[in-house]
């Protein structure tokens, strides 16, 4: 006997689009086949796909809602299709799809999420909402919002990375600060990350779960199609679901360790007392540069003097580790810390 693999508690997992009924089974059946070693939450799929190109595949549309349906009966899986109006939220509740997912280029338009959490009004569907396609913590913290405002109880986020200038490893920047001040600023929402989206392609998949779940991210959504190399849209990423099982077998979850957390007391306890005393030294050191900047207004003085601040910027740079991580934070930290003085420099 096989044993259900110790895997995150949420798993998303389906075809990025609804190609065909013969390909919504080949896809569905291959994963059916995993259940005793996985035990996955939802069957994904894009029913209609919000595709850049208006010339690329947009999906088959609502014809497949019947085939999922079929599936649903099928295979006994819970399906979480992409809404992206209140149009889509009818057919779906219509067609008995358990789940929706916000895709990220609709999650941007406060328009068409409000929309959306209207036609699902005290909803016993799961809301899945994505990041928006911007690095904008606000717009995906308010189109969650939008979904507690109107009764929707079940509500999870999805982290599936950012376009952002200048990334070149994956599809999306990971961006992971975004997706944890998320978990400071809303506790009790779970978070999931799509490794797909975010990764692009197969080979880096493995590695952003694996981060994804160091950071205590509570499941994962996988692309995964029955032949990925004829699938009609983001082939490169989508997984067989031989990777699919292999990709899980292979994630190590955190685990809760009495000695590690003793360790963990201790040090935290330190970084503590140290954070004390950076802020406290910091809103001093502010109420010094008030003090400056009235002696500078009294005297006719410029607030910018750049001899004094090339100083300032070598004590830090004098006293600071020998680590090319850390003078990148102190060049970006001293940016800020400039730009705050002379704020309150007028
Ligand atoms: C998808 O999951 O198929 C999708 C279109 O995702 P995103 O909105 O993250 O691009
Ligand atoms: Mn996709």
């Amino acid at each position: 006997m096989v044993e259900i693999l110790n895997t995150p508690k949420i798993i998303i997992a389906g075809p990025c689009a609804a190609e065909s009924k013969e390909q919504l089974f080949a896809t569905a059946k291959e994963i059916y086949d995993l259940r005793f070693t996985i035990d996955l939450q939802f069957f994904r799929v894009g029913v209609w796909k919000p595709r850049t190109n208006p010339n690329d595949f947009q999906g088959v549309g609502t014809e497949a809602l019947g085939w999922l349906q079929e599936i649903k009966k099928q295979f006994g899986f819970k399906i979480c299709v992409e809404v992206a109006s209140a149009e889509h939220v009818k057919l779906c509740v219509k067609n008995d799809i358990d789940a929706v997912w916000i895709g990220a280029r609709t999650t941007v338009n406060p328009f068409l999420v409000q929309a959306i959490a209207d036609a699902l009004k005290n909803s016993p569907l799961t809301v899945f909402v994505k990041n928006p396609v911007n690095p904008d913590i606000n717009l995906w913290i308010g189109a969650i919002k939008r979904f507690q405002n109107v009764g929707v109880e079940k509500i999870m986020a999805i982290h599936r990375g950012f376009s952002v200038a200048n990334e070149h490893v994956y599809r999306n920047a990971p961006c992971w600060e975004i997706p944890m001040a998320l978990r400071l600023k809303m506790p009790d929402i779970p978070i999931l990350c799509d490794i797909s989206h975010l990764a692009g392609s197969v080979p880096l998949q493995q590695t952003i779960a694996q981060t994804a779940l160091n950071y205590g991210f509570d499941g994962l959504m996988i692309e995964v199609h029955h032949a990925p190399d004829q699938a009609l849209s983001d082939s490169k990423q989508q997984l067989l679901p031989s990777q699919f099982a292999h990709l899980l077998q292979n994630i190590s979850l955190p685990t809760s360790n009495n000695d590690a957390d003793n360790a963990l007391f201790i040090q935290r306890n330190l970084i503590k007392n140290i954070d004390i005393q950076i802020s406290k030294l910091l809103s001093k050191r502010m109420e010094t540069v008030d003090k400056i900047a009235a002696i500078k207004t009294q005297h006719n003085l410029p607030p910018l003097q750049p001899e004094q601040w090339k100083k300032v910027v070598e004590v830090y740079e004098n006293n600071a580790l020998d680590d090319e991580n850390y003078r990148q934070f102190l060049e970006e930290f001293l940016l800020l810390l400039h730009k705050c003085s002379l704020k309150r420099q007028g």
